[in-house]
């Protein structure tokens, strides 16, 4: 992470909800997502995006679902700790890794998705509050069923604005994935892994514009995706998220250059 921070693009999706189940049964028609790789099932660090988020933002993205911790190396770490971090890791003098990219020149952007970017209230202003800039529209949001292409065009935009020579540090929180998400699949009145599938092939065709609009820019992008947590449909009667569950805890992850 120590070659990538200073020259790397950094893009950071999360794709809010994404079960690792359906996630994998969908690597197939998931080209832009996983045209280069599998899905790797990780643990997140908090059951529902506010806690999720805050974790991410503070270095710690989710954690390979492995007995042996030694095997992880973390992609960035607070510094100073006291702890010992592997030479690889990226370590950042601040509170969290966003500031830490400011302080490296990065422009930092958030675009928005679910309610807790909405900045409608105090409690939804904190989480775009780590970044230079946020951006929510009501379109980005989890009840227009083309949110993901209203995302990606703004930060398109977005991008077009930027001078090449300006490093980025961009965050979008996808909200396709979460529910409601029953009306990706002609018919179907409630959300399940079904509709929940149908939602992300169709967050998956919308990012491959946004990725071929940061391949375009002279620098070469790191690109971690990854969700915040599963939601359940009914396993053993629980229903949603923030609990804990495997299927709210197991996340997919991904990490590849553009
Ligand atoms: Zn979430």
């Amino acid at each position: 992470m120590n070659e990538i921070v200073g020259s790397h693009d950094l893009l950071m999706i999360t794709l809010d909800t994404l079960r690792y189940d359906a996630a994998v049964m969908e690597e197939m028609n998931c080209p832009n997502l996983c045209g280069g790789g599998h899905w790797e099932l990780r643990h997140t660090p908090g059951s529902f995006t506010y806690a999720a988020h805050h974790a991410f933002f503070g270095g710690f993205l989710p954690t390979p679902a492995t007995t042996d911790k030694s095997e992880h190396v973390r992609l960035f770490h607070s510094k100073n700790t006291g702890l010992k971090t592997h030479p690889y890791t990226w370590q950042f003098d601040s509170t969290d890794l966003v500031s830490g990219l400011q302080a490296e020149d990065y422009r930092t952007v958030c675009i928005g998705g679910v309610i807790f970017f909405t900045k409608k209230v105090p409690l939804a202003k904190v989480l775009p509050g780590y970044f230079q800039e946020s951006y929510w529209r009501m379109a980005f949001g989890v009840t227009n069923p083309r949110s993901t292409e209203h995302q990606v065009n703004h930060a398109i935009k977005l991008l077009q604005n930027t001078d090449q020579a300006q490093r980025l540090f961009l965050f979008m929180n996808v909200s396709a994935i979460h529910g409601p998400n029953h009306y990706f699949v002609p018919g179907a009145k409630v959300d399940s892994v079904e509709t929940q599938r149908a939602a992300l092939r169709y967050a998956d065709g919308e990012l491959g514009r946004l990725f071929q609009a940061f391949r375009e820019r002279e620098r070469p992008v790191f690109c971690m995706v990854f969700s915040d947590h599963g939601t359940a449909y009914g396993e053993d009667g629980y229903h949603g998220h923030r609990l804990a569950h495997e299927v709210v805890w197991n996340v997919p992850y991904r990490e590849f250059i553009l």
